[in-house]
């Protein structure tokens, strides 16, 4: 295969019986993937092998015949269950041979620690013939390069350290080299709250079909992340098609965006805008277990917010009768009285409420398992917002939270 315009096609093929068993884990496959991306190399493919020797070089073949290049990790080392030189010389058809430089390298490395090198060390310094040595600088097994007419082979020791250092100082330079203009790849994660991923899809249409930058979906527990991604030959080439493309989708679903930093929940921001306005929220939450007052309370760093759940026995009698006096279905009417209730009850601006059904062990509102209103009570007024379920296990609670929050982050950044 020959590398297209489109920059290097590469695949990663991680070695050993213990990895493949999930006794450790594949953290060398996830750091040389983010590398590779940073480097602007395309990678299409991840395996994970044991100490099989036939095995490993069936991953080798099929991965000669559909990309540009493969880099293996692990099984380097001096024992019987290290196959990888093997498995790399028999899938490119070349003899092992011994490499005098990495003889000499290892010899002066015995020498330096004082101890006797066996025959099984030597087996270390044996690399494909015609192959490029990838000195070790911070461990016994040389790396190397095999570049081969289907394709280019790159062994690196298993040891985490070691697989770093040969691919940052030898690797990356290398394939920079070779991706010539391929660039580099960067990406913005622009986060949404309150909007499905097929919402999003759909409103997002054609521009989840362009090539560069693309747009893609990332869906996390009720709440869904947009990911724009650009391959330019430069960083700020990058920045500016992201800058571009991040414009357009903000016209189409701008209003559902709230961060562009990864990771960063809904709460935080709530908080920053309340900080603000030197502001806090009372709540009234049923079915949520306390999730949207925990939540506040964790991004703020204090638990200042005056909050109700349905177990609460600190609520206010008023709030207890007028709970009960709403015994039937949740309301667009109960959910504005709680959240008046609770705003007076709290001496806040902002009264938050949240009233489900809670599903299957008839809660409260235990008549009807699949409705949940949210109201939120401020000085300009109530907003109200209907979901049409209810339920009190913790992934409904998560969505309806993101709900209820979504609600008061629209509210306080257009008032602040
Ligand atoms: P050495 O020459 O030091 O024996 P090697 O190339 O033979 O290195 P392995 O024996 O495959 O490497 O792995 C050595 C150790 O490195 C493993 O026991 C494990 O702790 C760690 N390791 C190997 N591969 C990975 C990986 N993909 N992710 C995380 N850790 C790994």
């Amino acid at each position: 295969m020959t590398a297209s315009s489109r920059g290097l096609a590469a695949e990663i093929v991680t070695t050993g019986t213990e990895l493949l068993l999930g006794e450790i884990v594949d953290t060398n496959a996830a750091w040389m993937a983010q590398q590779l991306r940073e480097a602007g190399v395309n990678l299409y493919y991840k395996t994970t092998v044991g100490d099989n020797e036939a095995r490993l070089r069936g991953v080798l073949e099929l991965g000669l015949a559909r990309s540009d290049v493969i880099i293996v990790s692990g099984g380097l080392g001096p024992t019987a269950d290290d196959i990888t030189r093997q498995a790399i010389a028999a899938a490119t058809r070349r003899p092992l041979a011994m490499n005098e430089l990495a003889l000499e390298a290892l010899r002066a490395r015995f020498a330096r620690f004082g101890t006797e090198m066996t025959d099984n060390n030597r087996q270390q310094a044996l690399i494909p013939e015609g192959a490029t040595l990838i000195e070790n600088p911070v461990g016994t097994a040389p790396g190397f390069i095999v570049e081969a007419d289907e394709g280019t082979i790159i062994a690196l020791p298993g040891v985490p350290r070691e697989m770093m250092r040969l691919m940052t100082d030898s690797v990356l330079p290398y394939l920079r080299a070779r991706s010539g203009e391929a660039g580099i790849i960067r990406r913005r994660v622009l986060r949404t709250v309150g909007i499905g991923e097929s919402a999003l899809d759909n409103m997002l249409g054609a521009l989840m079909l362009e090539a560069n930058p693309t747009v893609g979906l990332a869906a996390h527990t009720a709440q869904t992340d947009i990911r724009v991604t650009a391959r330019a030959a430069t960083a700020e080439e990058a920045e500016a098609l992201i800058d571009a493309m991040a414009a357009r989708v903000m016209a189409a679903v701008g209003e559902t965006v709230y961060s562009t930093e990864p990771g960063e929940p809904i709460e935080a921001v709530i908080a920053a805008l309340l900080a603000r306005v030197g502001g806090t929220v009372a709540l009234y939450e049923t079915n949520t277990s306390g999730m949207i007052a925990e939540r506040l309370a964790d991004a703020r760093g204090d638990d200042a917010i005056p909050a109700w759940t349905t177990t609460s026995a600190e609520m206010p009698p008023f709030l207890k009768e007028l709970v009960g006096a709403q015994g039937g279905l949740p309301s667009e009417a109960a959910a504005i009285a709680c959240a008046r209730a609770v705003r007076y009850a709290g001496g806040a601006p902002y009264g938050l409420a949240v009233l489900g059904t809670s599903g299957s062990d008839e809660g409260v509102f235990g008549r009807d398992a699949g409705v949940t209103w949210i109201a939120l009570a401020g000085d300009g007024g109530e907003q109200s917002v209907r979901i049409p379920y209810g339920g009190g296990d913790e992934h409904s609670a998560a969505r309806i939270s993101n709900q209820a929050l979504s609600l008061l982050w629209r509210h306080l950044k257009t008032a602040s």
